[in-house]
């Protein structure tokens, strides 16, 4: 063969691949991944504690301009530092006590290089500042930057989102979901003294500057934060709040909304302390009563920002008007509020290390919208919604992304993770012991930064149930198991096929009306059954075909 038809059948090949996503494979990562999504050396030898981002909104110019305080905790030694921020944002100076810091930037990241080396153990501080014009999303939240957005009454109304993109979008930070400030955050927000910015936390105090006719809005939240659940909304926001006794004590419900959406949000927000009920039921109680829960209006539909959620769901039931089950019970209730809510819990308290086991987040928080409904409705609408949300399954690709590249996996993550879970609680077949786990893992991941493996040896180990290959199945395949079975007067033969290697999940059947306990492999088996079989059903709980 001529060389030069090697070369286009080369080209013919890398045409034909260029369509497919790259997940699972690692030699396409680029550097700008990878200083991204993974734990760099410049990164590694240094523990955020805090962060203090001051930052001020300039809606005329639609710029940023502010600084973040990093404190941080050596926990080897190291001398250069790595600061994530992107353009066409620019960092104009580090300061570091007395002196600044000289830095270089490649693409998304700083170099910052200190003049000696920083000793192990030790607490220091740098401030890093900033300014430019931001990124602006193109389609919030699943596009990242910032929204200048106008109010129905045309007044500026000002947003964040960051999810995916990550929080380096709008500010300079460590951009990466292994390491939390575990003294919490301040956020301070300049804007136009007319309008009010709503952030993280409580708001601790506002400060009037007359003749410069700005205010700054300075918010606190005490508590580990997420990059990307931090955010900052701005508009005419005027505010209401209620008492909800719950499982940690009194807790603060705060609500933010633009003036002419009052009236309407006070009747709408009950829909809150019922989802708290809920998902303090299920997974213990709220993590955040020393930030306060709030619900803050924007305009696109919501997003999990940690004591801050965000919503725009229309103040109606369903996903903008649409029912995530098409069975009906998605009519039943707000999906954004108890969707977020439940992010509380796992996405917030319980945070991935790595964006590829994002399915820790929207995994369980689709299984939640099913819990939550399971407590106000009960068991057979809970079903009736989870299972009816595999329809959204699109088995493309597996779940789990590709490590260390900031590379989220399939977007099956929600009906898919939620599907996962709903099965395997049905293989534990134990209520009160699949109450413990989902408790437990609250309990013992209370504000940490986890990965898959520790998710799925938790719930393997308090189960006693090795479930190793379920998750290996369903979450790092694309392949859904199928039963196949051939009933035969009292015998039936059954056996899984498009399984991993050893996969051998219980399930349940359901024959002459009397419900029998199964587990298929690779290989045939059969099953006798003590009278001619007349009706065979598998349980619809199990993720099966
Ligand atoms: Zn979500």
């Amino acid at each position: 063969m001529r060389k030069t038809t090697l070369i286009a059948i080369a080209i013919l090949i890398q045409l034909l691949f260029a369509g497919i996503p790259a997940v699972g494979q690692t030699e396409n990562i680029t550097r700008q991944e990878t200083l991204r999504g993974s734990i760099t050396p410049e990164r590694e030898w240094w523990d955020v504690l805090h962060y203090h981002l001051s930052v001020e909104f300039l809606p005329e110019t639609k710029r940023l301009k502010g600084s973040n305080e990093i404190i941080f905790k050596s926990v080897k030694p190291g001398n250069k530092m790595q600061i994530d921020l992107q353009p066409p944002l620019a960092i104009t100076k580090v300061a570091h006590g007395n002196s600044s810091l000289k830095f270089e930037r490649e693409g998304n990241v700083y170099w910052v290089m200190f003049e000696k080396a920083i000793p192990a153990g030790v607490e220091d501080k740098v401030e890093v500042f900033y300014e430019g014009v931001p990124v602006v999303s193109k389609n919030p939240p699943w596009v990242g930057g910032i929204t200048w957005g106008r109010d129905d009454l045309g007044e500026h109304f000002i947003m964040t989102t960051c999810q995916g993109i990550g929080a380096s979008i709008w500010w300079p930070n460590k951009d990466h979901g292994a390491d939390e400030p575990d003294r919490g955050m301040q956020i301070s927000v300049t804007v136009p003294e007319r309008l009010t910015a709503v952030s993280n936390g409580r708001l601790k105090k506002t400060d009037h500057d007359v003749a410069a006719k700005k205010r700054t809005f300075h918010w606190e939240v005490v508590n580990p934060i997420n990059n990307y659940g931090v955010n900052v909304n701005i508009g005419n926001y005027v505010n209401f709040s209620e008492k909800y006794k719950g499982k940690g004590g009194v807790l603060d419900l705060e609500y933010w909304v633009l003036a002419h959406q009052k009236e309407a949000a006070m009747k709408w927000f009950k829909e809150v302390p019922r989802t708290l009920a809920a998902f303090e039921h299920w997974f213990g109680k709220y993590p955040f009563y020393e930030d306060s829960y709030k619900l803050v209006s924007v305009s696109y539909p919501g997003m999990e920002h940690q004591s801050s959620v965000t919503y725009g769901n229309w103040f109606t039931n369903g996903y903008l008007a649409r029912d995530m089950c098409g069975c009906g019970v998605g009519f039943k209730f707000d999906f954004i509020i108890v969707h977020e809510s439940a992010h509380e819990w796992f996405g917030n308290n319980i945070s991935m290390k790595d964006a590829a086991d994002m399915w820790i987040h929207e995994g369980f928080a689709n299984y939640s919208e099913n819990l939550f409904v399971e407590y106000h409705f009960g068991k057979k609408d809970a079903e009736d919604y989870v299972i009816g949300t595999r329809r959204g399954i699109r088995n493309d690709r597996p779940i789990i992304g590709t490590y260390g590249s900031n590379r989220e996996g399939s977007g099956d993550m929600y009906p898919k993770g939620g599907n996962m879970l709903h099965t395997i609680r049905n293989i534990i077949n134990d209520d009160a012991k699949w109450l413990s786990i989902l408790r437990g893992l609250n309990a013992d991941f209370w504000h940490q930064t986890v990965t898959t493996e520790q998710i799925e040896n938790y719930i393997s180990t308090k189960a006693g149930i090795d479930l190793g290959k379920v998750f290996d199945q369903y979450l790092r395949t694309t392949m859904i198991p199928v039963l196949k079975y051939n009933v035969s007067g009292k015998t039936v033969r059954f056996h899984y096929e498009k399984v991993v290697k050893g996969f051998a999940m219980p399930i349940r059947v359901t024959i002459n009306g009397k419900e029998v306990k199964l587990t298929p492999t690779e290989q045939q088996q059969t099953f006798d059954f003590s009278e001619e079989i007349k009706t065979f059903e598998v349980n619809r709980n199990f993720y099966i075909q």
